[in-house]
């Protein structure tokens, strides 16, 4: 019943989502005047830091400007157009933008880092102030120990590992290096480390904060504690980060790399995946393990196939990848060069993905219990069928860029690493038994599409779940222990739901448990009454009153 009248919401949620520029147009005679004297007050006060257009300052912005609106991986944000964007180079300058907003509630604002959020309009504005992290909040100081390291949210992964790196040291970040901080650590991330280490907020010490009315807070253990334990899963609910302080970890070379397998073999990739998880030996080892389809507009008309990247921190992975070994892989080089070996965590960073600059884009995330391979490995084989059917569908209108589907293998270890860093609003549960998470993202050329393709994405993404409660509503999954307590009950079988690989709609915080979703209620009406960071922005989920 709930789960039903979840997802009505959850489809009036992208609806209001993807037509956000419009809402904010039917507006725009009025909001853009009074966007427009925000950003005249905010220039008044630091006139270095915002920029109109790209000749503001005699256009010594008109770099950042470009990048700050137009480098979004759904190119659908690049529409937007900011009435200004402040380049912050401290929390103060932030702060100001805050103090002016706050009083100002029918003008939009939006908070970007790297840009990479699939949903539309989270971290871009049409006719309000853009906030964009980079270039100034863009570094990576590691502390003199090298046991940690402050990070401005501005920063790519592909700019913060190198310098830890070059001291041993590295954090749990991205996967994909364009990726920026911002979004990821506040919405939890996956990691190649995380059965070692948990989500990259579990490795998180501390976060400097501007508020809705502009005060600057320290958030960790001692300093605001309940903001510090909403902070890593909530999202950008409760404030803007201004710097993140991670703990490091000790990495020297690595073994990894990515292999290609036929689209006709996924009952054997699948499979191996299932050992994998269900067997898991060794938390140094992950993978990720993608179907990937290119549509239409690629000129490839649905050509699909399965991309295994492999992981290992270390130089001897032993035999942990071994269940994948005898599946044969598309061969590179004319067979001659086994693509994975010993190499660093920086070179392989832009190796698993491609910018998607110019296609805009919808993408969501489900959690699945690990049952056992008789009944999973089936119906994850349907599961993709029914979706494939969909994009088939769509790629006939000669529309569709690409489909990937991640399958993401999440282990009891990832579970116990998070759990032993918590409590966060996040905290994964290692008595609930191995998951899967799925990623799903969609692309598209056209912005006729835009609701239409995101609706039909989410509407297979919903119907996976549904599908296996009502078949298999009393299997417990794969190392299924019990709850650990009744908090984190709910956290067996369809949840919690990733946020940084959440769609807009898709309740990520209803997926943590009620109990945590009312404390994550409480902490925003102590540190956002007014509600700024969901009224002015498009936040990835709500706290219902
Ligand atoms: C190619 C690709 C690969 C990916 N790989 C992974 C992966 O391996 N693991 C994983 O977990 N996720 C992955 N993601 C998902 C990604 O982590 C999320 O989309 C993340 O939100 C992107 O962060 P960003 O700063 O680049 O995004 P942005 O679009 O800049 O921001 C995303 C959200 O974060 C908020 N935000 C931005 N800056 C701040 C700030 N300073 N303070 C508070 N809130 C802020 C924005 O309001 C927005 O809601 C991937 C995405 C892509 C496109």
């Amino acid at each position: 019943m709930r789960l039903n009248a979840m997802s009505v919401f959850s489809l009036f949620s992208i609806f209001l989502a993807v037509s956000h520029a419009e809402q904010w147009n039917s507006n725009y005679g009025h909001s853009i005047s009074h966007a427009q004297a925000i950003c005249h007050q905010l220039h008044k006060q630091i006139p270095s830091r915002v920029a109109f257009d790209n000749t503001t300052n005699n256009g010594k912005l008109a770099a950042a400007y470009q990048e700050a609106t137009q480098r979004y991986n759904n190119a659908a944000n690049a529409d937007d157009v900011p009435a200004c964007v402040l380049f912050p180079s401290c929390a103060s300058d932030v702060s100001a933008a805050f103090k002016l907003l706050h009083d100002a509630p029918d003008v939009p604002f939006a908070l970007k880092s790297g840009g990479h959020d699939w949903n539309r309009g989270t971290s871009s504005t049409n006719g309000g102030v853009l906030i964009y992290f980079r270039p100034y909040l863009n570094y990576t100081t590691p502390s003199h120990d090298g046991l940690s390291a402050e990070i401005g949210p501005g920063a790519r992964w592909q700019e913060v590992i190198p310098p830890l790196e070059a001291i041993n040291r590295t954090v749990v970040g991205g996967r994909y290096g364009d990726v920026g901080v911002g979004g990821y650590i506040s919405r939890g991330g996956i990691s190649y480390l995380s059965s070692q280490y948990g989500l990259a907020s579990d490795s998180a010490i501390g976060f400097e904060i501007v508020l809705a009315n502009g005060d600057i807070v320290i958030a960790n253990k001692t300093s605001h504690p309940d903001l510090f334990w909403g902070m890593r899963g909530g999202s950008a609910l409760f404030g803007a980060i201004t710097k993140v302080i991670l703990q490091t970890h000790p990495l020297g070379m690595i073994y990894a790399g990515t292999r290609t397998y036929y689209s006709n073999q996924t009952e054997s990739v699948l499979g191996a995946a299932w050992d994998f998880l269900a067997g898991f030996k060794d938390p140094k080892a992950a993978i990720t393990l993608t179907f990937i389809q290119a549509g239409y507009i690629f000129g490839l008309n649905g050509t699909s196939s399965w991309r295994i990247d492999f992981f290992y921190d270390g130089t001897d992975p032993g035999q942990v990848f071994d269940s994948f070994h005898s599946i044969p892989s598309v061969p590179t080089d004319a067979g001659v060069t086994d693509p994975v070996g010993i190499t660093q965590y920086s070179k392989i960073l832009n190796t698993i993905d491609v910018p998607n600059f110019s296609n805009r884009s919808a993408g969501f995330v489900s959690s699945y219990p690990n049952l056992p391979k008789k009944q999973m490995v089936p119906f994850l084989q349907e599961h993709l069928e029914r979706t494939l059917n969909m994009t088939s569908i769509l790629n006939n209108e000669r529309e569709l860029a690409f489909f990937e589907m991640a399958f993401q293998t999440i282990p009891v270890a990832f579970h116990q690493a998070s759990y032993e860093r918590g409590p966060a609003a996040n905290t994964l549960d290692p008595a609930a038994g191995d998951a899967w998470w799925l990623d799903y993202t969609l692309a598209w050329a056209n912005p006729k599409d835009d609701v239409r393709y995101t609706q039909a994405l989410k509407g297979v993404v919903d119907n996976g779940p549904l599908m296996m409660q009502a078949r298999y509503p009393d299997l417990k999954p794969t190392n299924y222990q019990g709850a650990v307590s009744n908090e984190t009950q709910q956290l067996v079988g369809y949840g919690p739901l990733l946020a940084t690989d959440a769609g807009v709609g898709q309740n990520v915080f209803l997926s943590y448990g009620d109990e945590r979703y009312e404390r994550l209620k409480a902490i925003q009406q102590r540190y956002d009454p007014r509600g700024l960071f969901y009224t002015q922005t498009i936040p990835l989920d709500n706290l219902a009153e």
